[in-house]
């Protein structure tokens, strides 16, 4: 069997000129490759649509609640091939990725794949793919936050420019690639998945009834947040900060803690701060639909908030989703301001939340898996 330096070293020669794929080697299926709870949610509707994907787990996310008991739940079937990089540092995560995925590739060609959004496991399994001379599908591609600081703003960027087919959610994300002289012809504007995705999950009445009394909360009247990022979590009197803010917002404020988080000693529970398990995502689905406000640095929650239908201070100092800022979402860059901008939505909520449920999603309909699934079937075609 060849080594993956072998391989690499080959498939240089085909990159530079630019050899994307080989169908007639092709098994005719489309790899997909994920590992975090983000890229569960919003793969899940696509993977519906594609009747031959070979799915592979990289294992970033390797707590069940955030893997394999989190995917299921999304009614994902178990992955064909499961890694198991998680835990390890960035640098060995795509290195291990790239090289195990490439030999892969090489012994067993896909036809095309493809990978979501800005992970370490999004940057591996792009690059294998390129080192195995295949195409490249990226979903949700052309966000930018322009701050380099961000790790997941270096992946995104260079996963983009090595994409052969880059699905844009909406015209802002287009327009970035196409500043960036990605070709007009590698780039589709699909939507995102996210809303697929909500309109099968999101929970019914009853559910969110119960689901709120499994809580101790009432409807509007509790401050839903979650904090992943190293510019919070990473910075401990920052962080304590945060939480005193939450901490004297006058309502109970309910806190999943992704484990990353977990593992600092400012999460001491205070107050009305209550501090949870990362939660099933109905469970969160169901609490963020409710809430009066939430608090958050992620950037699948500000996408939610717009089908949702609910305001969330955004606890960052930029954003690579302008589409929602000032509508459904608050940018927020220190406490202080969090702490501002949440005493002023909350200051009249239900204003606020008359204010956007008139407002259309800036991510579609909810038909964003279909036309990726048609995008991918029209650009590589099936080889049988
Ligand atoms: N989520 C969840 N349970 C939780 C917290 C978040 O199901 O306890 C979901 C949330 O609805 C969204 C996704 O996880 O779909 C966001 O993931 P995360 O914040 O980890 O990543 P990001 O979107 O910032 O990349």
């Amino acid at each position: 069997m060849s080594s993956v330096a072998d391989v690499t070293h080959h498939d240089l020669g085909s990159y530079a000129a630019g050899v994307v794929s080989n169908p007639s080697r092709s098994s005719g299926r489309i790899a997909v490759v994920f590992g975090t709870r983000p890229e569960a949610v919003k793969l899940a509707p696509l993977l519906d649509r594609l009747d031959d994907a070979v799915i592979i787990h990289s294992g970033q996310h390797f707590s069940p609640a955030l893997a394999a008991e989190f995917s299921a739940a999304l009614g994902m079937r178990a992955p064909d091939l499961q890694l198991t990089v998680g835990g390890a540092t960035r640098t060995s995560q795509v290195r291990d990725l790239a090289t195990t995925l490439a030999r892969r590739f090489v012994a067993e060609p896909p036809r095309v794949v493809v990978v979501h959004g800005d992970t370490n496991s999004t940057l591996g399994g792009a690059l294998a793919a390129r080192i195995a001379g295949l195409g490249i599908v990226h979903v949700e591609a052309g966000l930018r936050s322009d701050d380099r600081a961000m790790p997941e703003e270096h992946n995104r960027r260079i996963v983009d420019h090595l994409a052969s087919l880059a699905c844009a959610p909406t015209t802002i994300a287009r327009d970035h690639l196409l500043a960036e002289g990605i070709p007009d012809d590698r780039i589709v504007v699909t939507g995102n998945t996210v809303v697929d995705a909500l309109q099968r999950l999101r929970p019914d009445p009853a559910t969110t009834a119960r689901v709120l009394g499994r809580y101790g909360v009432t409807a509007d009247a509790y401050v839903l947040a979650t904090f992943h990022r190293p510019e919070n979590v990473d910075d401990p009197p920052r962080f304590t900060a945060l939480l005193d803010v939450l901490d004297h917002l006058g309502l109970p404020v309910l806190l999943p803690l992704h484990p990353r988080t977990a593992r600092l000693d400012a999460v001491a529970p205070r107050g009305a701060v209550r501090v949870l398990e990362p939660l099933p995502h109905e469970e969160f689905l169901a609490l963020f639909g409710a809430c009066a406000i939430c608090v958050s640095d992620s950037g699948g929650v500000q996408e939610e908030a717009s089908v949702l239908r609910r305001p969330v201070v955004v606890a960052r100092r930029s954003t690579e989703r302008p589409e929602v800022i000032d509508t459904f979402a608050h940018l927020a860059p220190d406490p202080e301001a969090i702490g501002a901008i949440a005493r002023r939505l909350l200051g009249d909520v239900a204003g606020e939340h008359a204010r956007i449920a008139g407002l259309d999603s800036p991510y579609g309909v909810g038909d964003a898996a279909a036309r990726i699934a048609d995008a991918i079937d029209a650009r590589f075609p099936r080889t049988e």
